[in-house]
């Protein structure tokens, strides 16, 4: 894990393939990411009515129906500790709402989606910083601190 993040930071250029392959690594077998054939119907269906602005877009049921595509294909754990108690799924990357790519979605605990925030705050490509967080968390969790 530290070799990977390590590599991930030292080029940003490498950062999308490798952040999609760690994240996918984090996820675990299952989540082996498939073309997604449904993206482009997904597209052409009605996505001039998906709200355009995040916070309309996270209470639309077209949130609800994007979830419910992900977890039909992941599992709904926590990324870090694998608790599945008030899982919120995060927002790697925002926009192409409706038409997120699974990759770019990440199942987090309430607290560590609270942490990540309260850390990184909120930006519209947080690749870099989720995966700096998950690495690191998912350190502490092994070899815990104590202060
Ligand atoms: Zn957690
Ligand atoms: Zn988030």
């Amino acid at each position: 894990m530290l070799k990977y993040k390590r590599e991930i930071l030292k080029s940003n250029k490498k950062l999308d393939k490798e952040a999609n392959k760690l994240l996918r690594g984090v996820w675990g077998s299952k989540a082996k990411v498939k073309p997604d054939t449904t993206r482009k119907k997904r597209i052409r269906k009605g996505s001039k009515r998906i709200p355009k602005k995040y916070n309309l877009y996270i209470k639309s049921k077209h949130w609800d129906k994007r979830k419910n595509v992900f977890w039909k294909k992941h599992e709904r754990k926590c990324v870090i500790c694998g608790s599945s108690g008030f899982i919120n799924l995060h927002h790697i990357v925002y926009g192409n709402y409706g038409i997120e790519k699974d990759e770019h979605l990440v199942a987090l605990c309430r607290y560590h989606h609270q942490l990540y925030h309260d850390t990184y705050k909120t930006k519209r490509n947080m690749e870099k910083e989720t995966l700096e967080f998950i690495c690191e968390q998912k350190e502490l969790l092994e070899f815990p601190k104590f202060s």
